[in-house]
Parts: structure tokens; C-alpha cells; sequence
């Protein structure tokens, strides 16, 4: 029963999150690859739409996390989660520079290729960042809200350990948060950060809809 609802449940998300894909896959690059997973047995309808391509099937039985989308194209699968943070590089301000420079001989930043590997270059209201591949995603959220210009959130008591022993290790760096894959802002951390609570600003406007949708819960509408 419980794994019924839960299918159910990505059911909902698959639909209800259709905005929160991204339009070009962040793993080949190709864009208009990236499609929906959908959960469960698939009847006609589910059938069809996966043979034209514009869904991907999941299969009925699913371990949370579950990927919600994939790329027809290179067949990688991945969720995106409300929140994800990735760490700025140590010496962000040197580097930042040395593109600065590379900029000021009329050069394009998006062509600057002298960034550490297992990093990527990432702009924001005019400031860049060079962000370490690796990331911490969380998905225990005990509740979230957007409340003015920020997003709330409330992780569960195991990933509010989690977060406390991500930013205890990491004093004094700067923390990049992503909500729904959207680069939104890098606060340093000053101290860890133990009750489980975090407010995210710079959060992207035209997300607005898709993260109200995941904000509202759907599951505890399943009946
Ligand atoms: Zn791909």
C-alpha cells in the first residue's frame, strides 16, 4: 500500500514539476532531451507517450530518491532536490581575478577554460564563483515556505545533522545553494550551523510556480 502511494506520489511530482527540469541536458548538453520519469504500470496512454519519447518510463518499483527526470539522449537519470549546496573554491577571489583579467582583453567569460578541474565557472548579478563539482543534496525537508524574497527551509532531524556536519567542516568557506538546480546565492559559513534551519535568498523568480507546487506537499493530498 505504502509503495502504491508512493508511486502515486511521483506521479504527481512528474506532472506537477514538469517546470523544474532543466531545458538542456546538464550532463551531454544537448538540449530538448531531458523528459519526465513516470512511475508505475504503465497503461496505454503511459505506453504511447513513451514510445513517442515524451516520457520516460520508471517501473513500479522505485527507492526514494528516485530520479524525476532523465536525458533521452545520453540516458542519464537525476531528481532535482529543493535545495543542494555545492563549495566554493578556496581561493576563489585570486581566480576570479585572473578571469577578470582574461575578461579586460575583451575576451567572453564563457570562454575562459582556466578554471581547476572539478570545478565550473558560475555567474550571478555579475559576480563569479568557482564552484567544486561535488554536491550535498537534501531531501528530508520537515517544511519549507518562500516568504518574501526567501525560501525557508526546515530539514529533518537526519539531514539537519547532516547540514550541521557539512558546514562544521567547512568553516569559513562559502557555501553555494541551489534550489532546484538554479545557482541562488553563496553565504559564508561563519558557524556551523546546527538547528536545521536555513534561509536562502536570490532564489529564481520564474521558479516561483514549480516551487510552490513542491512547497504544498502533494503527498499528503494523496487520499
Ligand atoms: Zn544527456
Amino acid at each position: 500500500m505504502r509503495r502504491m502511494l508512493y508511486c502515486l506520489f511521483l506521479l504527481l511530482c512528474s506532472s506537477v514539476f514538469a517546470i523544474e527540469m532543466p531545458s538542456k541536458c546538464p550532463f551531454c548538453g544537448q538540449e530538448n532531451t531531458i523528459r519526465p520519469i513516470v512511475y508505475g504500470k504503465p497503461g496505454e496512454k503511459m505506453q504511447k507517450a513513451a514510445e513517442e519519447k515524451q516520457i520516460i518510463l520508471g517501473g513500479c518499483c522505485v527507492d526514494y530518491p528516485a530520479p524525476s527526470w532523465g536525458c533521452i539522449s545520453c540516458e542519464k537519470r537525476e531528481r532535482l532536490p529543493l535545495v543542494r549546496f555545492r563549495l566554493v573554491i578556496k581561493d576563489n577571489d585570486a581566480e576570479v581575478a585572473k578571469l577578470e583579467e582574461y575578461i579586460g582583453k575583451g575576451n567572453s567569460w564563457s570562454s575562459y577554460k582556466n578554471i581547476p578541474a572539478g570545478t565550473e565557472l558560475v555567474k550571478k548579478d555579475d559576480c563569479f564563483y568557482i564552484i567544486e563539482k561535488d554536491f550535498y543534496d537534501f531531501y528530508q525537508l520537515a517544511d519549507a515556505k518562500i516568504d518574501g524574497e526567501f525560501i525557508k527551509v526546515n530539514f529533518t532531524d537526519k539531514d539537519r545533522k547532516r547540514f550541521a556536519e557539512l558546514t562544521q567542516k567547512n568553516i569559513n568557506r562559502q557555501l553555494a545553494v541551489f534550489v532546484l538546480g538554479e545557482f541562488c546565492c553563496a553565504p559564508v559559513i561563519r558557524c556551523p550551523i546546527e538547528g536545521g534551519q536555513i534561509q536562502v535568498a536570490g532564489y529564481p523568480h520564474d521558479m516561483k510556480y514549480a516551487i510552490d507546487k513542491l512547497l504544498c506537499q502533494p503527498e499528503k493530498k494523496v487520499k
